[in-house]
Order: structure tokens, then C-alpha cells, then sequence
């Protein structure tokens, strides 16, 4: 790419204007810890598959017509998982573009879109991209949300629950006074990492159980994380009718078929086999505990995570450094260099094997 000249002259405003996300790096090489996406240590149940494989083997059909515009099944098959009807349910390839799609749908208006000003990275680009006047409302101290900084006038409001990069669990009660404070504004909760979290008390952790109470609450969800499917791009989006409506019709005038046969196929195995799920996600918990406890142990501050990362601050603060000499080993793990978080590594959790090398790692710099 480097050795060509890239010439602008003939670009639109907008794609000259444009900062685009950066994900995190995926190198390809051997025996590498790869610690830095939020990718799943486990692969995807078995049975998906084996439904990309019989949808393969429909030879008269299968790729030669173009999937269900809908993906009727695999929305039927959500909503009855999580108790809702169909017409609740949105999907999109990956929820990063369910996202660019809320964007374009609830928060082009006069009014500015609120979101926390630490948070997932890709909402400023978002709000650039659809020109959305987007206020960042600072984190306390602690990195917790005050939801009485979101009193003013605006169209929506946009909260990643845990949050990311903090892993911080916001809890149903705030959720549902943000949704009864703006009932004029859409209250947009990303679950990305939703099915790591635990409340204390046992109870119910999801914003999805609030969605018959309040019209203007919608609640973001991917398969990319707790089903392992990154690279399917399978992302959902449920609430109120009209809003599922609002999606469904700027999808259809951007793109009709976001989601290929396979991706449908596949996505919809995943969520029947249930028991599976269940067991991934409780043992990626178990091995965030464990890492957590390690980290600890060798001196790094650990905020409670109910994601599959923690967020983590070395004895001495020098994060920067100690992911650059990691790197060297061949253990990736993010660092953002910005203020307040500049301090902190993100770290995924991988699996026993990976997990322990990264320990091992650190215990040897420490030393
Ligand atoms: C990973 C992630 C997404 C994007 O998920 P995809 O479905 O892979 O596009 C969205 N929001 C947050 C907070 C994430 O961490």
C-alpha cells in the first residue's frame, strides 16, 4: 500500500474529511498470544458449523440466490430466546453495523447524542460520519457513570454496558432512569460483552428485560464476543417496533441483504445450542477470576471486570512500555495513549495456556 501515491483530488468532502476507527491488529504469525480484540479463547459451538456445511450442500439453492433480506429464522430464533416478538428484533453484519445504522436513524437530529467520554471508540467516528453532534460526558473519578450528568436536552444517549474499555457494570436501575428521565431521546445500551456480566445479587444483568417498559430503550447485541463468531459479523439489535421499523427501512436503503445465507445459517445453530453458550461464558468468567486474581497478586490494580478483558494498571503505571516489551515476546494486548487511560493495558482473556504465559511474562519483568 505504502509505495502507492494516494491522490485526494477527486474525493467528496466527507471522504476526505473522514478519521476512521482503527481496530486492533490482527498479525499473522506463529504462536502468538493474541490478547487484544476481545476475540473468544474458545471456538464456536460445533453445530455452526455444521449448518454452514448443509447450507453449503444445498446445491440447487443454496448461493446462487440471494439470502432471506430479513433473515427471518435467525430473528424468529432470537426472539424466542429472549422473549420478544420478531418485529423486536433487528440484525445486522456485525453490530458495528447495527450501530452506523442507529446513528443514521435516531441521532441525525438538531439535538446532540450523549455518550460517556471514555467508552468504545468507534462512537466519535459514528458521529463524525453521519455529522451527529456527539457531548462526552466525563467518567468519575472512579471510571463509574453519574447518570445525572446526562440531564440535558438531547436525541439519544449511547452507553457500552460493561463498559469498554473498563469492563464496568452499569446497573438496570440507572438504565431505567435514563430511559423514564428522556422519553423524547433514544436510549441506546451496547451489550457487546453482556454475556460475562453477573450481578452480585443474581440478578437480571440485561437491559433487553426492560425493553417492553420503555419505547425509546434499544439494546445493541454480537455474536463476535460470547458465541466466538467474530468472523461471521452477526449483530442484533432489539426493541420497540417502531424502532426495529426505523432500522429495517434505513437498512433497506443502504443495503437489503447485510447478512449472506451462510452468516444466517451459522448464526442461528449457535443460539440453539443453548447448553454450549452457557458453558463459554461461564469458563471465559472463570478464567477472567483466575487472571484477575494473578494480576493482583503481581501488584496491578484491576478494575471489577464483566467483560472477557481486564482493564488493568501496572505497580508503576509504565503501561506503554510494558506493552511494547510483551510484543517483543509475541503477547499483544492493547494500550490506549490517551489521558486516563494511558496508565492501563486492556487485556483479553485467552485461554489457561495463553493466559499464564502473559503472567509468566509480566512476573518476569517484574523481577
Ligand atoms: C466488539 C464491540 C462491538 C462490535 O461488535 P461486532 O459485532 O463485531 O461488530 C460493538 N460494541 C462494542 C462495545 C464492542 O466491544
Amino acid at each position: 500500500m505504502s509505495e502507492y501515491k494516494i491522490d485526494t483530488r477527486l474525493w467528496s468532502t466527507k471522504a476526505k474529511n473522514l478519521t476512521p476507527y482503527v481496530p486492533g491488529e490482527q498479525p499473522q504469525h506463529d504462536n502468538l498470544c493474541k490478547l487484544n480484540t476481545n476475540e473468544n479463547p474458545y471456538p464456536p459451538s460445533p453445530k455452526v458449523a455444521a449448518a454452514i456445511s448443509a447450507e453449503l450442500a444445498e446445491q440447487a439453492t443454496s448461493l446462487r440466490l440471494y439470502p432471506a433480506p430479513e433473515s427471518d429464522t435467525l430473528r424468529q430464533t432470537l426472539a424466542e430466546i429472549y422473549g420478544l416478538q420478531t418485529e423486536q428484533v433487528f440484525v445486522g453484519n456485525g453490530s458495528d453495523e447495527v450501530l452506523a445504522l442507529v446513528f443514521a436513524s435516531f441521532f441525525m437530529k438538531e439535538r446532540p447524542l450523549l455518550a460517556p467520554d471514555i467508552s468504545y471508540s468507534f462512537y466519535p467516528v459514528y458521529a463524525e460520519t453521519f455529522g451527529v453532534e456527539l457531548v462526552q460526558i466525563p467518567l468519575r473519578q472512579d471510571f463509574s457513570i453519574d447518570s445525572d450528568d446526562y440531564r440535558q436536552p438531547c436525541s439519544g444517549v449511547i452507553i457500552a454496558n460493561p463498559n469498554a474499555p473498563t469492563g464496568l457494570l452499569l446497573s438496570l436501575e440507572v438504565i431505567n432512569k435514563l430511559a423514564t428521565e428522556h422519553p423524547n431521546a433514544v436510549i441506546v445500551i451496547d451489550e457487546a460483552y453482556i454475556d460475562f456480566a453477573r450481578a452480585d445479587d443474581g440478578q437480571e444483568v440485561s437491559a433487553v428485560s426492560l425493553i417492553n417498559e420503555h419505547d425509546n430503550l434499544l439494546v445493541t447485541q454480537t455474536f463476535s464476543k460470547s458465541r466466538s463468531l467474530a468472523g461471521l459479523r452477526v449483530g442484533m439489535a432489539f426493541g420497540n417496533v417502531s424502532l426495529i421499523e426505523a432500522l429495517t427501512r434505513m437498512k433497506n436503503s443502504f443495503n437489503s441483504y447485510p447478512l449472506d445465507k451462510l452468516a444466517q445459517a451459522g448464526a442461528t445453530a449457535s443460539l440453539q445450542d443453548t447448553e454450549y453458550f452457557a458453558q463459554v461464558c461461564s469458563d471465559v468468567i472463570d478464567l477472567r477470576n483466575t487472571m484477575t486474581a494473578g494480576l493482583q497478586q503481581l501488584g496491578f490494580t484491576v478494575l471489577p471486570s464483566h467483560a472477557n478483558f481486564v482493564f488493568a494498571r501496572p505497580p508503576a503505571g509504565d503501561a506503554a512500555i510494558i506493552a511494547a516489551t510483551l510484543r517483543e515476546q509475541g503477547i499483544i494486548v492493547r494500550h490506549f495513549n490517551q489521558p486516563r487511560l494511558n496508565e492501563y493495558l486492556r487485556i483479553t482473556v485467552g485461554t489457561a495456556e495463553q493466559n499464564q504465559r502473559l503472567l509468566d511474562a509480566l512476573g518476569a519483568l517484574a523481577s
